[in-house]
């Protein structure tokens, strides 16, 4: 079985994420998004609002599980069973930082594999942290998130537009 774990902080999740996960899961045999709740990284949204926006987002997709992870990714591979990290590639920019993470995962467990996919051209400038920047100050991101995130980023920024 190829169990994969998608794991992020999805702050919150983009088309670029959705991207990922739609060819992940011709070549898994089970997909897990795994939300990181990390206390040491300050995010727009809680924990429990990202995992319920990816729920919302992916909810005609019952095979894919969406849970949420803190501590060590390989500590929660193993409950789960997985055997392979799935990441994210966009520029050369992620490549040093994403190295060093799968190294190191792989020298805490030499049993998992990290895959990465190369992004899909159409989404390669997409970060989650370039999506807020824009709609904190008004502008439009309805084709770069679904709509539902698009409408969750205007409530979360209704008050903060021009600061
Ligand atoms: P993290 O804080 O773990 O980097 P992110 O939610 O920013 O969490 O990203 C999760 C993964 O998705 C990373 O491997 C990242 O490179 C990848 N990713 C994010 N945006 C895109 C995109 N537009 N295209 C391809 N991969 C992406």
């Amino acid at each position: 079985m190829r169990i994969c774990v998608y794991p992020g902080s999805f702050d919150p999740i983009t088309n670029g994420h959705l991207d990922i996960i739609n060819r992940t899961v011709r070549i898994c045999d089970k997909l897990i998004i795994a939300v990181l709740s990390n206390v040491n990284k300050d995010c727009t949204f809680s924990i429990d609002e990202r995992v319920k926006q990816i729920r919302h987002v992916l909810k005609d997709r019952p095979e894919i599980e969406i849970d949420s992870f803190s501590g060590l990714l390989t500590e929660y591979m193993k409950k789960k069973g997985a055997n392979i990290i799935i990441r994210g590639l966009r520029a050369v920019s992620d490549f040093e930082y994403e190295l060093q993470m799968a190294l190191l995962n792989k020298n805490m467990n030499p049993d998992i594999e990290t895959l990465f996919m190369m992004t899909n051209i159409k989404y390669s400038f997409l970060s989650s942290s370039a999506i807020k920047e824009i709609a904190r100050h008004g502008g439009d991101v309805s084709d770069l998130v679904p709509d539902y995130i698009s409408k969750q980023l205007s409530k979360k920024f209704k008050n903060s537009v021009g600061v």
